[in-house]
């Protein structure tokens, strides 16, 4: 008798499996809306219970007045609370048992009539699951005044439209995820289970034409580290996102069964789609199924068979201008979280890309201007990456000594320059390639590429990397090969650098051989066929060291170490060792100081100076993660007075405010602080803060270094 209380309580939140439910009940719902359907539904329960005889009411089976409280207070903490698809309160509890009890039947007062519906809830309609834009605020030039988070539920498969929270407003990308996994998201449950979110936010400056500010950050909790996550993408989807007024969009729940569905978001408001026809698909071909159906400019979120099968080292990819789906927020694994809610696309139509709202358009131009003229005239933002991209470190990392080759056994590789960002230059435009190109518009370094395949395909970007992980970390000295594994990966949906390391771990176990190109490719073409090899490598280089007992395994926190050695670059030593993200270069980039001499020189072979040199970095790049700026523009803004203050302009001209270069620092710490926070929840301690054994005890050629900063220096890093 509860039963069609409940689900009377729960109908207006998931109308759309009500009528699913009619259907499997042999309903005939043809012709009707989901809530004339859902009522069908609920009927055909009532007659069920009673066919079974299921009691009508709380008093046959004895229950008093009086236990009801306790009754109340038991179902609340009842797991089944959590999944419930409405939110019920101990008072919402209380009104359907004492229903219950009188026998009130179906004729609550839980009514979900049109008429009680909230502001926010969903407009359904006869097809898919709408969440239109009715309620969301006036427009101007294309965007929404107020932005709004879009929240899409798939348990309930509801899609809502929320107001933004005042304590959300001043943040944006990585600021905005980390802070909403903080607050939502248990920071001890399952990566992979209901209780997790992805959220996807477009950065503060994302949608207008401040230069290089396209950049997307998707959070959520890490299947592959267990600790909070934010990969950032370029892409279009950011801009896009940013001029519909959306804040960000928040998935959880999990849906029942196992059907896929996408999610279509415009102007008009926002959809669930049943998207099994897409289920099983590369990325490369959903976004290009999705761009045909949708038109050519729709930004396309999606993920591959990587993570729809919830492998750990799954990303979450987007598409660039030319339909390329290869602009991934890549590490940590936010491809399985993505799976395990069973959205296999998100599609973003919006026609604007710089329009989002303003204040002040004059100040905020003058600053952009300025802006773009101090990344032009750097010679790495204004010269390097605009020519050859980021793997013209290829050969500047070599000759460091810190190229990781052979499974970080040695620091340079005979054939680096086979598999450099100038030889790509090369044979790019041999082929009718690009050598430099932009991952989103309004990106004045162009550092991405479009590299043709042999094959006749095309692999856009090859990073610097990703060129490493398959090239020196595996001794392959072959280009056209490390394009196949870059493609291969892109396109079953998972990280290039965890997968890189993984084979490195393999051959290190003897499972395939190094320099072999044809051994690489075809042990990593067993991902897409969900063999036990190829789960196992989209599991990550921690799995597999396990799996085939490897104890020199390059990661942290379980993700793999990036593409300079913490040896002879210990700067970035000091950030794969305690960043919350587990191994990652681009959490706190010391390669600036400690090889680019950009912001400074810090010896990278001495431990003096690194602790110090990571910190600052970590904060500076928490901030500007926060932005949507690309993490390059660092490299100007490090040694450039004005950077950081033109950055501050454009905020302030854009949001009205009147932030300082101080405020900006402060925000910096406050993401760290936020993600540590979670981390610390999740069971983190210091012994996580910490590199592998192997880089304190062998010695790394030809410097001959080992790691050598102490424990308690790296306990200090977070000192502020
Ligand atoms: S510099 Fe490269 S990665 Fe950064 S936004 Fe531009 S094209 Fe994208």
């Amino acid at each position: 008798m509860n039963g069609f209380l409940c689900n009377r309580f729960n109908l207006i939140a998931c109308t759309g499996r009500f009528s699913d439910i009619a259907v499997a009940m042999g309903e005939n719902i043809e012709g009707l809306s989901f809530r004339a359907a859902a009522d069908v539904a609920i009927d055909a329960i009532k007659v069920l219970s009673a066919d079974v005889g299921i009691p009508s009411g709380l008093k046959e089976l004895g229950v008093k007045e009086r236990d009801l409280h306790v009754m109340a207070q038991n179902a609340m903490k009842d797991a089944c609370s959590f999944t419930n698809p409405r939110t019920a309160t101990l008072e919402d509890v209380m009104d359907i048992y004492r229903k219950a009890l009188n026998n009130e039947g179906e004729a609550a007062a839980f009514s979900s009539t049109p008429s009680q519906k909230q502001e926010g809830e969903n407009n359904f309609t006869e097809n898919n699951y709408k969440c239109t834009n009715d309620n969301r605020s006036k427009k101007a030039k294309g965007a929404s005044e107020v932005p709004k988070i879009l929240r899409v539920n798939m348990t309930a498969k509801e899609l809502k439209w929320e107001d933004v929270p005042e304590k959300y407003l001043a943040l944006g990308g990585r600021a905005l995820t980390s802070q909403m996994v903080l607050d939502e998201v248990p920071a001890t449950c399952e990566a992979l289970g209901g209780f997790n979110k992805l959220v996807i936010a477009p950065g503060l400056l994302s949608g207008t034409n401040a230069p290089s500010s396209g950049r997307l950050s998707v959070g959520g909790k890490s299947p592959l580290t267990g600790g909070i996550k934010e990969a950032n993408a370029g892409g279009i989807t950011s801009q896009k996102l940013a001029n519909l007024g959306i804040k960000a969009m928040v998935l959880e729940g999990l849906p029942a069964g196992n059907d896929w569905y996408m999610i279509k978001i415009n102007s008009e408001g926002a959809e669930l789609i049943p998207a099994n026809d897409l289920a099983g698909k590369g990325t490369y071909e959903t976004t290009a199924i999705c761009r045909q159906r949708y038109g050519e400019k729709v930004a396309v979120i999606t993920i591959g068979p990587a993570g729809e099968m919830l492998m750990a080292s799954a990303g979450v990819t987007n598409n660039d201008s030319d339909g390329n789906s290869s602009r991934y927020a890549g590490r940590g694994g936010l491809g399985a979280v993505m799976g395990s809610k069973k959205i296999k696309a998100i599609v973003v139509d919006c026609p604007k890309t710089f329009d989002a709202p303003v204040k002040d358009p004059e100040r905020f131009k003058a600053a952009a201007k300025k802006f773009s003229k101090i990344l032009l005239d750097h010679p790495v933002c204004g010269q390097g990456l605009p020519s050859y991209g980021t793997n013209v470190l290829m050969n500047i990392i070599n000759e460091a000594g810190a190229l990781p080759t052979r499974n970080f056994s040695r620091g340079r590789f005979d054939g680096a320059n086979d598999v450099s960002g100038e030889k790509l230059a090369e044979v790019a435009k041999e082929r009718g390639g690009k050598a430099t190109h932009a991952c989103h518009p309004g990106c004045i370094m162009r550092c991405s590429n479009v590299y043709p395949m042999p094959d006749g395909k095309v692999c856009a970007p090859i990073e610097y990397e990703t060129a490493w992980c398959f090239g020196p970390n595996l001794e392959i000295n072959d280009l056209d090969v490390v394009a196949k594994l870059n493609y291969i990966c892109n396109d079953v949906g998972l990280d290039t650098i965890e997968a890189g390391c993984t084979l490195g771990v393999l051959a290190e176990a003897g499972v395939i051989p190094f320099g072999d190109g044809e051994a690489a490719i075809k042990a990593l073409e067993e991902v897409e066929k969900g063999t036990s090899l190829g789960r196992i490598i989209g599991s990550g280089s921690t799995v597999a060291g396990k799996a085939f007992g490897v104890t020199r395994i390059p990661a942290v926190k379980g993700q793999g170490i990036p593409a300079y050695d913490p040896r002879s670059c210990k700067g970035n030593g000091v950030t794969y060792a305690t960043t919350p993200m587990g191994a990652d270069h681009t959490a706190g980039y010391a390669v600036t100081a400690n090889i680019l001499k950009v912001g400074g020189h810090v010896d990278p072979t001495k431990s003096e100076g690194q602790v110090e040199l990571s910190r600052n970095l970590q904060v500076a790049t928490a901030a500007v993660d926060a932005t949507g700026l690309c993490l390059f523009v660092a490299f100007a803004v490090l040694d450039n007075p004005e950077g950081v203050p033109t950055i501050v302009e454009m905020i302030n001209a854009q949001y009205g405010t009147e932030l300082t270069p101080d405020d900006v620092v402060a925000l910096g710490q406050q993401i760290l602080k936020v993600e540590r926070e979670f981390n610390k929840k999740a069971g983190f301690t210091k012994a996580d803060d910490r590199l592998p054994e192997f880089f304190t005890t062998e010695e790394f050629e030809p410097h001959n270094t080992k790691f050598d900063i102490k424990d308690e220096e790296l306990d200090e890093v977070f000192n502020f």
